[in-house]
């Protein structure tokens, strides 16, 4: 088997930066990224044979740990009937069978390929049942990559230090008003000024994108209102949080009900998959029934609903949540205690099975209270835990995710690394 110096080094040749996403670079930690051979559960091993216990999970999907026997053998199964047929099939109407019972405010779902696909949709949608054209974001909200929404976004496009892409007309940009997050006044005068021409806001009901961010108490609520008294529809992209904060996603725990909701990472199992859904009288807007279009070669594929559908009935079954939150918790009280000892200034916001370590004093409600953490030193706890055989995310403004898989030997080890890892700073 080839190293991972190897391989980047010839990665480096052929593809931008040696990766297929920007952040699997290191850039913002430094260092070169290593190459994954197989994962298990809550393990990762590289292709140099190290075992490393890892938070990304795969950046939320794995919520039962990696490669989990459930989900293989149910695309094993789909995969004797074949890998695509380009016709519907029965898998489609039993994800969309399993979506709309968790999440009653959808009350219709199309399925696509991945989570940039699904909000893209969701504002196109939006934008043409309301017949406007502006929307509202929020900075530091990460919906995917497409033109309307890589603006003052999180995730790796922060983490390199554009937030704003090249190659985005600004007459684009222009149709999206940026907001702060967690100001109720913002959003106030963003449609006073805006009277008529704010299609949707859209946002991430909590933040992962830029570590992990929850809204003050009411901000939602006072979202919603806002939506409904000027006419907008209320998008809440739910691509990480879906299936990982509850079931039914934050808009249960908050008990809020959008007009749309995006979908991703957790209901596909581990393979390419998005969806978006919500109000009938919305969601009949798109084609065939609907002027909106939108479409897929690959949407509804057999195998990754397949794996989607098996990963939600085991969440089903299961209902992992008070687990998930309690090994949440056992982390950021173990980095807490080290960093109290070590008059570390840190900030650990988690629920459930996210949650960030900030190293600054000030708590993070916003882009600029997360920006001024300290990433420098972020860098340095990252490497510390990586020698010591945990893999964080490999940036200080991305949440870190837990799986059922990490219980016991997995949860204890990585919370004495993390701790000898902070005492080291
Ligand atoms: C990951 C993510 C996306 C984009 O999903 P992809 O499958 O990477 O295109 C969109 N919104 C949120 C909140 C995400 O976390």
């Amino acid at each position: 088997m080839p190293s991972s110096a190897s391989l980047f080094t010839r990665a480096q040749q052929l593809i931008p930066g040696g990766v297929n996403s920007p952040v699997r670079a290191f850039r913002s930690v430094g260092g070169a990224p290593f190459f994954t051979r197989s994962a298990r559960g809550a393990t990762l091993t590289t292709v140099d044979g190290r075992e490393l216990i890892d938070f990304v999970c795969t950046w939320g999907p794995a919520i039962h740990g990696h490669n989990h026997p459930r989900i293989r053998a149910a695309i094993a199964a789909a995969l004797e009937h074949g890998t695509s047929f380009g016709t519907p099939n029965p898998y489609e109407v039993e994800m969309a069978e399993l979506i709309v019972k968790f999440f009653p405010s959808i009350r219709k779902v199309r399925m696509c390929n991945s989570g940039t696909e699904a909000t893209m949709s969701a504002i196109r949608l939006a934008r043409g049942f309301t017949q406007r054209d502006k929307i509202i974001k929020f900075a530091g909200c990460y919906h995917g990559h497409s033109d309307s929404l890589l603006i003052k976004a999180g995730s790796g496009a922060l983490t390199h230090g554009h937030p704003d892409s090249a190659g985005i007309p600004a007459a684009f940009a222009r149709e999206t008003v940026v907001l702060p997050y967690n100001d109720p006044a913002a959003i106030a005068a963003a449609f006073a000024a805006n009277p008529g021409q704010i299609a949707c806001i859209i946002l991430e009901p909590y933040i992962g994108n830029i570590g992990f961010i929850k809204p003050d108490a009411g901000y939602l609520q006072y979202v919603r209102e806002a939506c409904t008294t000027h006419g907008a529809l209320l998008i809440f992209d739910e691509v990480m949080t879906g299936f990982r904060q509850a079931r039914g996603g934050v808009q249960e725990l908050e008990k809020i009900t959008p007009d749309l909701t995006c979908l991703g990472k957790i209901i596909g199992g581990g393979l390419p998959v998005g969806a978006f859904g919500g109000r009938a009288d919305v969601m009949d807007y798109l084609a065939p029934l609907g002027p909106v279009y939108q479409a897929g070669t690959l949407s509804g594929n057999p195998l990754a609903l397949a794996a989607g559908i098996a990963s939600l009935q085991m969440l089903e079954e299961l209902n992992p949540y008070a687990k998930l939150d309690a090994l949440g918790r056992q982390v950021v009280t173990a980095a807490l205690a080290a960093a109290t000892a070590k008059g570390l200034p840190l900030q650990a916001p988690q629920t459930g099975s996210m949650f960030s370590l900030f190293f600054t004093p000030t708590p993070v409600r916003d882009m600029p209270t997360a920006l001024a953490s300290d990433a420098k030193l972020f860098g340095k706890f990252f490497h510390a835990c990586l020698a010591g055989g945990v893999y964080l995310p490999p940036s200080a403004y991305e949440a870190w995710f837990l799986s059922t898989a990490h219980e016991g030997a997995a949860i204890d080890r990585a919370c004495e690394v993390i701790a000898s890892a902070i005492k080291s700073l």
